[in-house]
């Protein structure tokens, strides 16, 4: 199974797979009903074709609440499999989704493997880490709303638990508007060197149907809208936005480029505090992310407004005009009851200790020891390690520098400074040369599943991992 349990203790005994196997929706727990017919339809779905292996018509898998287990983890559960039936306990809704994708696997490795029963078994389990993270560009490129869930789907496989949907760039803004109709109706649009139109954007319908998918699946989504830098589609739609106003246009390039919002407007700061206001009421979860990377200070030099600003606040440079900028946002989305999430950049100059960090820089050891001096909590995405548009080998597709399958498995949360701040590890998944869908999963599988393993279990078992791998099939 992957990520590797805690704790399976074999009974010695088998219990014989029927061709029906269904969990039992605990009474105080309606909301999981989705989650447990879903499951109900995939070992369907696992046993399909091979059920004149199958024993008996139908097995019930009890739910049973234990809040006696509470002293431990929130999401620890336990997995007993005895000839007669599966009992899982729990006292979470995770704890419960956990369970049941474990159940899932097990049943799915017994087919693959042709065999008519599972060992029964006790499972004791829970994460090392409450946030165990994937990220998706969809500026680069788009991808709709069933491409997303189905990137949930995979996640849930994975039991990873927070999307973080990287929905603003450059290259595209990728969400309605109902107050600023031009960042969808021109931000959202690149006109490319042969001619052709591309782009897209969510209606808030969509969001919401992709909200709800990951709610089911007890995942939280994070949306991250890219400020001060990585703008140039919001200056396409309100070019007053810059130090310089110009015809900008939505990028087609890839890369960093010098203009960016000009912080030293209180029209930009207004602007962003309604936008913030509409954005916050249509994702409603409690995480934001502001961005704050690969932000040029090229054009805030020259500019009268945005000097006059660091002169007002007596700020030592234009960095720690940055710093006042994102404290600003932190601000309004406190006020919001958000918790912010920026990328590690924002640690150059003084900022809010409540930020979140993004540790992506090279290694992220320099970022883990400014989050540690700083007390601001972290997430480790290092990109030589978990940046999965990196080739995953020699002649495999993705950008041409490598981070192979062991590599990211060998990520060591313990060794960097600041442990204690660590929140969780991140996959990041940057689509400047992924086009498609089937290029996205080629580049998310299996690389994402030793991440997930290495955020659940802290003991590593690399071979293990990719036996168990192989057993599992290709589960994208
Ligand atoms: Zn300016």
């Amino acid at each position: 199974m992957i990520p590797r349990p805690r704790e399976i203790q074999n009974l010695g005994g088998k219990m014989l797979l029927p061709k029906r196997l269904d969990a039992v929706c605990p009474e105080a727990m309606p909301s999981l009903a989705a989650y447990i017919q879903r499951f109900n339809e995939g070992y369907q779905r696992i046993v399909d074709g091979s059920t004149e292996l199958m024993q008996g018509e139908s097995i019930s898998i009890k739910l049973n609440l234990m809040p006696r287990i509470a002293a431990s983890h929130k999401d620890m559960h336990m997995i007993m499999i005895d000839e007669g039936g599966i009992t899982v306990a729990a006292k979470s809704e995770n704890g419960f989704r956990y369970a049941l994708t474990t159940i899932t696997q097990l049943c799915k490795i017994a087919v693959n493997t042709g065999k008519d029963h599972l060992e029964t078994a006790r499972i004791i389990d829970y994460p090392a880490y409450d946030y165990r993270g994937l990220h998706l560009d969809v500026s680069r490129h788009f991808f709709g709303v069933e491409t997303v869930k189905r990137y949930l789907d995979y996640m849930d496989k994975a039991k990873l638990n927070h999307l973080h949907w990287h929905l603003s760039d450059d290259q595209g803004w990728r969400i309605k508007s109902h107050k600023f109709l031009l960042l969808h109706e021109v931000g959202a649009y690149r006109n490319q060197a042969d001619g052709t139109r591309y782009g897209g954007y969510y209606s808030h319908d969509e969001i919401r149907q992709v909200l709800d998918y990951a709610e089911m699946l007890g995942i939280e989504v994070i949306p991250e809208i890219d400020l001060p830098g990585h703008t140039l589609a919001i200056l396409a739609a309100y070019p007053e936005l810059a130090c310089f106003p110009c015809e900008f246009e939505v990028e087609t390039r890839w890369g960093i480029f010098d203009d960016i919002l000009c912080v030293g407007k209180p029209e930009t700061i207004d602007f962003l505090r309604e936008l913030l206001d509409e954005l916050c009421e249509l994702f409603p979860g409690k995480y934001f992310h502001i961005g704050g990377d690969e932000a040029p200070k090229t054009r805030w030099k020259e500019c009268e407004l945005c000097t006059a600003m660091l002169d007002k606040h007596e700020l030592s440079d234009y960095e720690a005009l940055q710093g006042w900028f994102t404290n600003e946002m932190v601000k309004i989305l406190r006020e919001k009851g958000k918790e912010v999430l920026a990328w590690d950049e924002v640690l150059d100059s003084p900022v809010d200790s409540s930020i979140i960090a993004l540790a992506w820089r090279g290694d992220a050891k320099d970022s883990a020891k400014l989050a540690n001096k700083n007390g601001n909590r972290y997430v480790l995405c290092p990109n030589s390690i978990t940046y999965l548009d990196w080739s995953a080998g020699e002649g495999e597709p993705g950008r041409k520098e490598i981070s192979t399958l062991e590599n990211v498995y060998n990520i060591d949360p313990q060794s960097y400074e600041g442990a204690h701040l660590c929140l969780g590890l991140q996959a990041n998944l940057w689509t400047e040369h992924i086009t498609d869908e089937e290029r996205l999963f080629t580049m998310l599988h299996p690389r994402a599943m030793a991440l997930a393993e290495r955020a659940w279990n802290p003991e590593p078992d690399y071979d293990g991992f990719l036996k168990r791998l192989k057993l599992l099939g290709d589960i994208r």
